[in-house]
């Protein structure tokens, strides 16, 4: 074994933080952590590894589970593809492979949502194959270990990168060395201000020597984020609330969600919420007052997002652009998976009124309309004109929810 891996395992030995799936080698608890690290801190996937636990015990619970249960029981972690891989891969494993994972890199990449990094870990770690890792926190130690000054997100320095990690394995206990290396990389080697005197590498660290601490591994500059302004609709209809379910595929794919969509250029976000419920739902609204504006970042673009209270005019739900749609009443919005910044909107929805017009849109607050109130007929067939919008528009009601909290309904 080389000094490096006997310097680091001995550190990791004695140093190493007590993670929930440390104290396991069961493939499914592992491959689930794995899966929940990827992008996210370990303080943040604590919780949720608990949960997921606690809730699917092992591989064929979570396949047996509906895809809206598994994304409910995901719900706030974000990434939501992890989600739903998880998932398909947990109904391949229970259901063509008897609850056996593979036990190689190569198996274990043919399962969806698992690359070369996840399956090595799992690979190491439940099996001890010898499979290197290479992750953010392990680009970073080696970059400033082995002076590194290629951009590590180029693809020459990636292979340069995995070659080093599989050369420094040493032929046993390659879980452990992988898990130090990434241990060492979050806690000590971390990206500003190494904590270079309490290293196990400090002697032969070329980053250290030179006072390049700072400086690897070098970063790309980051390209500004485009942003979208989006405007959304709560639609109320006889005290329930229009939610849409996304396509399965793509961003934010099964959650469900207020309609609503981008603002085109000199459009006013009401008219926006207007037509986007007239385009994607085939029916008219009335749009009310704001219910709250919230930003939000994705990996690839930020947005604001608006919502509006709406008032259900006339039209037949029809969608093009989601998969399901469901009116609910407020209380029972916190049964589905909503994304984050839906989430807030839910919950100045459901908050304690603090003044009365606080959420709740007054009598009168409802100006836009996309298509007039059909006439209506009455008992004897005669056609009668329909009575004002203005007028209809009632005073908010205060329902109360199972756990007693106060809802405001327009
Ligand atoms: S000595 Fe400092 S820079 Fe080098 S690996 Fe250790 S923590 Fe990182």
């Amino acid at each position: 074994m080389s000094a490096f891996a006997q310097r680091l395992l001995k550190w990791y030995a004695k140093h190493k933080r007590a993670l929930p799936w440390r104290a396991t080698r069961d493939p499914y608890r592992i491959w689930l952590a794995e899966i929940l690290l990827q992008q996210t801190r370990v303080e943040a996937v604590i919780p949720y590894y608990e949960k997921f636990s606690a809730r699917y015990p092992d591989v064929f619970a979570l396949a047996r589970a509906s895809r809206d249960d598994v994304l409910k029981t995901w719900e706030g972690a974000g990434y939501y593809a992890r989600a739903r891989n998880l998932h398909r891969a947990a109904q391949i494993v229970a259901n063509e492979r008897g609850g056996k994972f593979p036990q190689t890199v190569e198996g274990l990449m043919q399962l969806p949502g698992i690359g070369r990094y996840t399956a090595g870990a799992v690979a190491s770690i439940a099996f001890d194959a010898r499979a290197p890792v290479v992750d953010g926190n392990v680009v970073r130690v080696l970059c400033r270990y082995f002076g590194i000054r290629d951009d590590p997100q180029a693809s020459a320095t990636q292979t340069r990168l995995w070659d080093t990690a599989e050369k420094l394995l040493p032929k046993k206990r390659a879980g452990d060395f992988n898990q130090a290396l990434m241990e060492l990389g979050a806690t000590i080697c971390i990206p500003k201000n190494p904590r270079c005197l309490l290293c196990p590498l400090y002697k032969d660290c070329f980053a250290r020597a030179d006072g390049l601490q700072n400086a690897l591994p070098v970063k790309r500059a980051k390209p500004e984020l485009p942003h979208k302004i989006i405007a959304a609709g709560v639609i109320y209809r006889r005290g329930k609330i229009l939610i849409q379910q996304r396509l399965n595929e793509g961003l934010l794919g099964g959650l469900w969600e207020f309609p609503g969509g981008k603002v085109e250029a000199g459009e006013s976000l009401a008219d926006c919420v207007a037509r986007e419920c007239r385009e994607e739902l085939g029916i008219a609204v009335r749009v009310g007052k704001k219910i709250i504006s919230v930003d939000h970042a994705f990996s690839h673009f930020s947005i604001t997002l608006h919502a509006f209270h709406c008032e259900y005019v006339a039209g037949r739900v029809k969608i093009s652009s989601a998969q399901k749609y469901k009116w609910v009443r407020p209380e029972e919005l916190e049964q589905y998976a909503f994304p984050a910044a839906n989430k807030k909107i839910i919950a100045a929805l459901l908050a304690p009124p603090t003044a009365p017009d606080a959420i709740a849109p007054p009598r009168g607050a409802y100006t836009k309309t996309n298509t007039p109130r059909p006439a209506r007929k009455n008992s004897r067939g005669e056609s009668r004109t329909a009575t004002p919008l203005k007028t209809q528009t009632r005073t908010p009601t205060v329902r109360r929810t199972r756990d007693h909290r106060r809802v405001r309904t327009p």
